[in-house]
């Protein structure tokens, strides 16, 4: 046989073979919250047992010993976000005298109102306290500019998915437990938080120390505390978040009704269940 024909006849016949897929590893999602801890926290029937007796033993004590609790329980992996409402100011005032090094932030979304901003500067002049502004990886004008404008204006749930969600998510990865700023009085979904829970959707453990505290109890702490607070407030801001996505309530109308006003939004998806919110945002 020639040398061309037994070329020939040993070239492979690619025209029969199949298609080849390239078939890349499958991307892992990072685990979160306290099971990325170290050590990790892992919600087992003995660990949500614990919470549950401490919750019980907790329901009839101060918002102070609820937090000397948890600081003495999870230590420096005991963390709070805050958007410096009312009841946040509150809970900062106390961590200050309780456990001033407690790492504190706020999700920083670059649409924040100048007040708010300027109340950071204030806590850290009363309280020494440094709240950390955790960022979007992207600056407002680059956010805007990838998306042909602000995305706040046709889809909130996206904006605040990209500013606000991802955001807390990478801040509280690593850590045990958070205190939450909300109250059981606030609607019929937060009627159920427990002092001391586990937070399915960021996974750590929750305490709640204003759970059974009212909107008057707030306020009449804020006031014999003189404790900072939004000037917005008292310009008729309930509820303060972004500026593009809130305004003043009218006479009568809902605390939150300021926000997201003109569309079916009125959370921002911080929420663990059914509308319990971790932010006192
Ligand atoms: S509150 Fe408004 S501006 Fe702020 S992140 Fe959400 S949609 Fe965007």
């Amino acid at each position: 046989m020639s040398q061309h024909a037994a070329a020939i006849r040993t070239k492979p016949n690619t025209m029969s073979l199949p298609m080849l897929k390239v078939v890349s590893p499958p991307q892992e999602e990072p685990l979160e919250g306290a099971l990325a801890a170290e050590p990790p926290l892992q919600p087992n029937e003995d660990f949500l047992a614990e919470l549950k007796a401490n919750s019980d033993r907790l329901e009839s004590a101060s918002p102070q010993e609820i937090l000397h609790w948890a600081v003495e329980r999870f230590g420096d992996k005991f963390t709070m976000a805050t958007a410096f409402g009312p009841e946040g100011m509150t809970i900062i005032h106390m961590l200050a005298e309780i456990a001033p090094a407690t790492p504190i932030f706020n999700l920083d979304t670059g649409y924040q109102f100048q007040e708010t901003l300027d109340l950071c500067e204030r806590v850290r002049e009363r309280y020494g306290i440094t709240v950390e502004l955790k960022r979007p990886a992207t600056t407002v004008a680059e956010y805007e500019a990838m998306h042909g404008g602000p995305v706040y204006k046709d889809n909130p749930s996206q904006c605040c998915f990209d500013r606000k969600l991802t955001v807390l998510k990478n801040a509280v990865r690593g850590m045990h437990a958070w205190a939450s700023a909300i109250r059981r009085d606030q609607s019929p979904d937060r009627a159920k938080t427990a002092i001391v829970g586990w937070d399915k959707k960021f996974k750590l453990v929750k305490v709640s120390p204003l759970a059974n505290w009212t909107k008057q109890q707030v306020w009449k702490f804020i006031t014999d505390e003189d404790v900072p607070y939004n000037p917005l407030h008292d310009q008729g801001y309930t509820s303060i978040g972004c500026w593009p996505c809130t305004r003043a309530v009218l006479l009568g109308e809902d605390d939150r009704a300021g926000r997201w006003s003109g569309t079916a939004k009125t959370e921002c998806g911080l929420h663990s269940l059914g509308g319990d919110e971790s932010v006192d945002d």
